[in-house]
């Protein structure tokens, strides 16, 4: 259960990312987060994982207030959180299965990871989610040869391989192939209901949205402006949404 209350960014250039967002999100749902580019939908999957660091407000995982934690805390808190990024952030140079054994990391001491000492465990997981997400012929190719879809799906594999409570994806498919999409969502969409973990997901198509999300929140300029059952969409309150005329939530 993620409870965020009042939760504001200002960067110290003085741009109001995000402005006041309260939400409460039940463990197991698959998020559509709509809205303009520059709303504040980034800045908010951020925070979550803080990447950002929060102006003000609280975010409440499972009882606990991340704003708050540093160091080792903070570490173990971002082990259990899954992100994708648009651009992937793989290590090109190395192959598919350290990338998403990277994944495990976050579990042992800095020294074991940097020797790459791996239990046979980690191994199996790695490579059962390589599989997961139709690349087990790719395991020791190195990424930098891969398709930007292939990476993706590497990078979806890492983030599955970290056992994470939460998966949050920052337009997963902004740098693909349209084509490319249903694969990547498809395979969030899987895992979201074969493990029960909880999916945000950025999207600004918003006809992707409505096919994969079961309940959406929308920004605009920083504020929550909708949040309730992809099917209340209709042209006239997506016309709201973004054309700002919304009160904030
Ligand atoms: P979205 O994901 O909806 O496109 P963002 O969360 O990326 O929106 O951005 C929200 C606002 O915050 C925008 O005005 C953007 O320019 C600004 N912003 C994002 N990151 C920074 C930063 N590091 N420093 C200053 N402004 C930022």
């Amino acid at each position: 259960m993620i409870s965020v209350k009042n939760l504001s960014k200002t960067f110290p250039d003085g741009t109001q990312a995000l402005k006041n967002v309260s939400v409460e999100i039940p463990d197991g749902d698959f998020i559509a987060i709509i809205g303009l580019s520059g709303a504040g939908k980034s800045t908010f999957l951020r925070c979550l994982n803080r990447l950002n660091n929060p102006s003000q407000g609280q975010i409440v995982v499972n009882g606990q207030n991340i704003v708050s934690l540093r160091g080792r805390n903070l570490q173990k808190y971002r082990r259990t959180v899954g992100f994708i990024f648009q651009q992937f952030n793989l290590v090109t140079r190395l192959s598919v299965l350290d990338n998403v054994l990277s994944g495990r990391l976050g579990y042992h001491p800095t020294w074991q990871g940097m020797l790459g000492l791996f239990n046979d465990e980690d191994k199996q997981l790695a490579k059962n989610n390589i599989k997961k997400v139709g690349l087990e012929e790719k395991e020791l190719t190195r990424v930098d040869s891969l398709s930007g879809g292939q990476q993706q799906r590497v990078a979806i594999a890492r983030a599955m391989t970290q056992k994470p409570q939460l998966i949050l994806a920052d337009e997963p498919m902004a740098s693909l192939d349209p084509r490319l999409s249903d694969v990547i969502l498809g395979l969030l969409k899987d895992y979201n209901e074969e493990q029960g973990v909880t999916v945000l997901v950025n999207i600004h198509v918003l006809e992707l949205a409505k096919r994969y999300a079961k309940r959406v929140l929308a920004f605009n300029k920083g504020e929550l402006v909708f949040d309730g059952p992809v099917t209340a969409l209709d042209s006239a309150l997506e016309e709201d949404i973004y054309s700002g005329s919304l009160e904030a939530l």
